[in-house]
């Protein structure tokens, strides 16, 4: 594991804080986790915990970036609710809400110190969805060229 850097979901920077004795890294921009696999099991009871890392390791990769290797994380259904987690780093990342969802975990709270973070982040998720709008525009011109080619023919 390359330790734990930006969110799967804004790219903002993880924060690094604990639940109980159980270290986290929560993103302070789109209320999500990330945690190891072994600190999970501290947290959680094993009747939730073995089927949910059995459902994760089973699982095909999808969409999400790992925040430690940047490889496409493997994700699975755990009782109506997505999850996604690393195989390979033993990395979970939980949208906001899925912790308690799942586990029954509170959320973390943020650090003062996180507080000038977060607002970093704000800034990091308006840009990324800047970026995507323009992308977006981007793909719309490609469709219409390919319709118009094929008119063409
Ligand atoms: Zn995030
Ligand atoms: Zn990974």
């Amino acid at each position: 594991m390359n330790g734990i850097n930006a969110c799967p979901r804004c790219q903002a920077p993880l924060g690094d804080d604990r639940l109980g004795s159980v270290r986290v890294y929560p993103c302070a921009a789109c209320g999500g986790l990330a945690l190891t696999v072994s600190q999970l099991r501290r947290l959680a009871d094993k009747e939730t915990f073995y089927p949910f890392w059995a459902a994760i390791r089973s699982a095909p990769p999808a969409l999400l970036a790992c925040p430690s290797c940047d490889r496409p994380m493997s994700a699975a259904d755990v009782s109506g609710v997505e999850v996604d987690g690393c195989v390979r780093c033993t990395v979970i990342w939980l949208d906001a809400g899925e912790q308690e969802q799942l586990f029954s975990l509170p959320p973390p709270t943020p650090k003062a110190t996180q507080v000038a973070d977060q607002l970093i982040a704000r800034e990091q998720v308006a840009a990324t969805r800047q970026r995507r709008r323009q992308q977006d525009a981007l793909d719309t011109t490609q469709r219409l060229l390919e319709l118009l080619l094929w008119w063409a023919w």
